[in-house]
């Protein structure tokens, strides 16, 4: 059984198709700067080595039609037929108010996906044009919906509820929701094999800390509280992002700035903020990040402090919410290779319980693994995360559920 999994953006088309025998990913790549004077197509098969080449695509139909042509290749293609697909997993970054767990695609579903594009507008269409994509290029072939806030459902009302007048809840459905749900859930699946206990009853503090960064407290297997918000803009310092700050802030900017459009402070608050504009590096790379500093940056310390202290302070609130946890998981990006990162947040935890060993902190490794020391009361551990794998496992479950 293969199962295609696509992550439409907003001006790019990722693909892996996984082989669900042994949970291999068969083939993979990116067709990006959709709509631009200039396309890329970058594939590769685990027999055929990365193929890049320049083209011009318009749109995410163009994009996907390329992506299953190839996908077909008498040659070079890994399937022979379209029926060879059982089913098509699509990332959704927001399922709004409509959406608590992953969809098999129908008119209705949608419908109710249209209608969340206010919630979202910077993502949603874009995976909407994949879904019809898909579905004329292959016809018959089922998708499913993998929401990114799906896992973060559990949360109870007191967490995800704004302090704010109710109607902007009721009417406009301003509240919490979360981001990087299927990340935290496969992490957090994984530890609780790693931990020997059952998923559905492992308390854990899981760390996303890439690009976009979130903190999850999951209480027996469930998320009670997320630090991403409405948006992705909410919680850590992150890349770009400038995580919480005070609503005051937007509002003083704004009346100071009376010529900012809602745009340009979308743009300053998710673009040019966080650890890119204390540092002054470009984009925050937390790898660029780290060599200045250890080159004397004071700027690059600053950031590098400012995003730690953030992971750090989620951290330990939501370790006080769960009276204690089982388990701390760093994952993405940085979470997974940078033993700095991980070693600044967790310093000075030794009387929660948490204690890092820096013989096993420090190693390079793609697979996962503990990192505290044995008397640690909690074990902390680093998991690459899988998102593709768990939207293919999610898929598949959906798929099973309507048989
Ligand atoms: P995204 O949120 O875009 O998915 P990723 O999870 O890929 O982001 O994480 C990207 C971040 O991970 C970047 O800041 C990058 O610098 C950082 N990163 C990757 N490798 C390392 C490393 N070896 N040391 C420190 N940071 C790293």
């Amino acid at each position: 059984m293969k199962v295609l999994v696509v992550n439409c953006g907003s001006s790019s088309v990722k693909y892996s198709l996984f082989d669900m025998q042994t949970e291999a990913k068969i083939a993979w790549g990116i067709v990006e700067c959709i709509g631009l004077e200039e396309s890329f197509y970058k594939r590769q098969t685990i027999t055929v080595p990365q193929v890049k080449s320049a083209c011009k695509v318009a749109n995410h139909f163009e994009a996907i039609q390329m992506i299953i042509t190839d996908l077909l290749d008498s040659k070079t293609g890994s399937i022979k037929d379209i029926k060879d697909i059982a089913v098509v997993g699509h990332r959704v970054v927001h399922g709004g108010y409509k959406f608590s767990k992953p969809v098999l695609v129908s008119e209705q579903v949608k419908k109710d996906l249209k209608e969340c594009y206010s919630i979202a507008p910077l993502h949603t269409p874009h995976h909407y044009a994949g879904i019809e994509a898909i579905e004329k290029m292959l016809p018959g072939i089922p998708s499913v919906l993998v929401f990114d806030t799906a896992f973060h459902q559990t949360m109870p009302d007191y967490a995800y509820r704004y302090a704010i007048p109710s109607e902007y809840y009721g009417q406009d459905h301003v509240r919490k929701y979360g981001m990087h749900g299927t990340s935290h859930k496969y992490v957090a699946q994984i530890a609780a094999k790693m931990l020997n206990k059952d998923k559905n009853e492992v308390n854990l503090v899981t760390c996303h800390l890439g690009n976009g960064s979130s903190v999850t407290a999951i209480k027996n297997g469930k998320v009670i509280d997320t630090s991403m918000g409405f948006t992705p803009l909410a919680g850590l310092v992150m890349g770009t992002r400038c995580g919480d700050i005070d609503p005051a802030v937007i509002v003083h900017i704004l009346s100071k700035y009376p010529k900012m459009t809602s745009d340009e402070l979308n743009n300053l608050l998710n673009k040019q903020s966080g650890v890119a504009a204390v540092s002054g590096i470009k984009g925050g790379d937390m790898r660029e990040v780290e060599d200045a500093m250890l080159k004397g940056d004071k700027k690059a310390e600053l950031a590098f402090n400012m995003l730690c202290y953030s992971a750090k302070k989620f951290l330990c609130a939501y370790y006080g919410i769960l009276n204690g946890v089982d388990g701390i998981v760093f994952t993405a990006g940085i979470g997974e290779n940078s033993p700095l990162t991980r070693e600044k947040v967790c310093e000075g935890l030794d009387n929660l319980g948490i204690k890092i060993d820096k013989s096993l902190n420090e190693p390079r490794s793609s697979k996962e693994r503990f990192i505290s020391t044995d008397d640690s009361k909690v074990k902390v551990m680093v998991i690459p995360t899988n998102e593709e794998l768990m939207i293919t496992k999610e898929s598949i479950d959906v798929l099973n559920e309507k048989k």
